[in-house]
C-alpha cells in the first residue's frame, strides 16, 4: 500500500509498505476513506515536532472495517468507523487519574508520530479506539473528531459561560472549532483574529461566521477587552495578558516554541487564569456525536481534498513548501484532507 512516511526534517516520501495483519483477538483494520492534514503533520514535516524516523503520518481518520479480531464484538467487517488515534493504557499513573492524554505510554504509542498513521490505505487499531459514523455524515467530517474532540476538552477546562466576549487568535482549523464550540456553548459574541488574506477571504465566502462574530486581521485589541482569549497560535501570551479582562481566561493551545516574558504579579493581581490543554480527554464520544449529528456546519471549513500522491502541493496549499524547506502565510485552505 502506499504511504506517506517522515524521514527526517523536509523528508517526506511516497513509498511502499506492506499492509497490516490481524495478530489480536481484539484488532481491526480500517480501509482509510479521509484523513485530515493537521497543523501537527506540518510541524513534523517542518522539523518543529519530533516525529519517529520512517514512521507514516496521519491521525484524523474515518474508513470502514475490513477485517477483525474473534473478540471483537461490537463492530462488523463493512462498518463505518472514526479512529481515536491517540492511544492511552489505562492503567499507568496518569490514565488512573483520569489523566489518559497524559499517559506515560503515549509518546511511543501515538499514530502518525511515534507508530504508523494514517496516510495510507490500510491501519491497524483496536476495538477501544473507533466509533461508528453516521451513514449520511462524510468520512471526511468523520475525520474531524480528533481536532473537535481536542477542541471540546479544552473548552471543558474553560468552564466558559454564555455572557462571555471571546477573541480566537488563528482562523485556521483549530479556531474554527473553537468558534463552533464555543457556540455550542451560547456565545454568541467574538472575534476571530486571522493574518492570512486567503484564509480571511474563505471565511467569509463560506459564511462560516454568524451575526454577533467578527473577523479582524492583526491582533491589536483594547486593554482588559476580552473575558476569554484562546490563543491557537502559541506565540500570544504577553498581548493576551494585556488584552484579558480582570478575571478572564486565556486558553493556551498552540504547540510552538518561544519564549514569552510575563508579570506574575499581574495575573495574581487581576485574577487572570492561564490554561493549557493539549489533545482530548473523555470527549471523544461526545465530538462523534456532535458531528454524527451534522449540527456544526464542518463542510464549509473543509475546503480542499487530494490524493494521496498529490501530498506534497496539499501541504503547500497549507503554507508549508516542502521543495523550498519553508513554512509561509501562503494558505489557500481551511481544512484540507486526503481522500482515498
Ligand atoms: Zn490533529
Ligand atoms: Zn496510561
Amino acid at each position: 500500500m502506499q504511504a506517506i512516511v517522515y524521514h527526517g526534517p523536509w523528508n517526506i516520501q511516497l513509498e511502499e509498505r506492506e499492509e497490516p495483519a490481524i495478530t489480536l483477538p481484539d484488532e481491526v483494520i480500517v480501509e482509510i476513506r479521509a484523513t485530515g492534514i493537521c497543523g501537527t503533520d506540518l510541524s513534523i514535516i517542518s522539523g518543529e515536532y519530533n516525529a519517529k524516523e520512517k514512521v507514516i503520518i496521519g491521525h484524523e481518520s474515518a474508513g470502514v472495517i475490513v477485517e477483525k479480531g474473534r473478540g471483537v464484538e461490537n463492530f462488523n467487517v463493512g462498518d463505518r468507523v472514526i479512529i481515536d488515534p491517540t492511544y492511552y493504557c489505562g492503567y499507568c499513573e496518569n490514565c488512573r487519574k483520569g489523566l489518559r492524554n497524559h499517559c506515560f505510554l503515549k509518546s511511543s504509542t501515538e499514530a502518525g508520530v511515534s507508530i504508523d498513521g494514517t496516510f495510507t490505505k490500510y491501519f491497524k487499531t483496536t476495538k477501544r479506539f473507533i466509533y461508528p459514523l453516521a451513514d449520511d455524515v462524510p468520512f471526511e467530517q468523520g475525520a474531524m473528531s480528533e481536532p473537535l474532540s481536542c477542541v471540546l476538552t479544552a473548552v471543558k477546562k474553560l468552564a466558559v459561560t454564555p455572557f462571555y466576549n471571546v477573541a480566537i487568535l488563528g482562523g485556521g482549523p483549530i479556531g474554527l472549532l473553537f468558534y463552533l464550540a464555543l457556540k455550542q456553548y451560547g456565545i454568541q459574541a467574538g472575534t476571530i483574529y486571522e493574518t492570512s488574506a486567503n484564509r480571511t477571504e474563505l471565511i467569509t465566502s463560506n459564511d462560516i461566521l454568524t451575526s454577533g462574530w467578527y473577523l479582524s486581521g492583526h491582533f491589536a485589541p483594547r486593554k482588559h477587552q476580552y473575558d476569554l482569549i484562546v490563543d491557537t497560535t502559541g506565540s500570544m501570551l504577553e498581548k493576551s495578558i494585556d488584552a484579558v479582562a480582570d478575571g478572564g481566561k486565556i486558553a493556551l493551545i498552540g504547540l510552538r516554541n518561544n519564549q514569552q516574558t510575563i508579570n506574575p504579579r499581574e495575573i495574581t493581581d487581576r485574577s487572570i487564569s492561564i490554561i493549557g490543554s493539549i489533545d482530548s480527554q473523555d470527549t471523544f464520544k461526545h465530538a462523534v456525536d456532535l458531528i454524527n449529528n451534522q449540527v456544526l456546519g464542518l463542510e464549509k471549513i473543509i475546503t480542499k481534498a487530494y490524493g494521496i500522491d498529490e501530498f506534497k502541493d496539499a501541504v503547500s496549499d497549507l503554507g508549508c513548501n516542502v521543495a523550498k524547506r519553508q513554512r509561509n502565510n501562503d494558505i489557500s485552505s481551511l481544512k484540507s484532507v486526503i481522500k482515498f
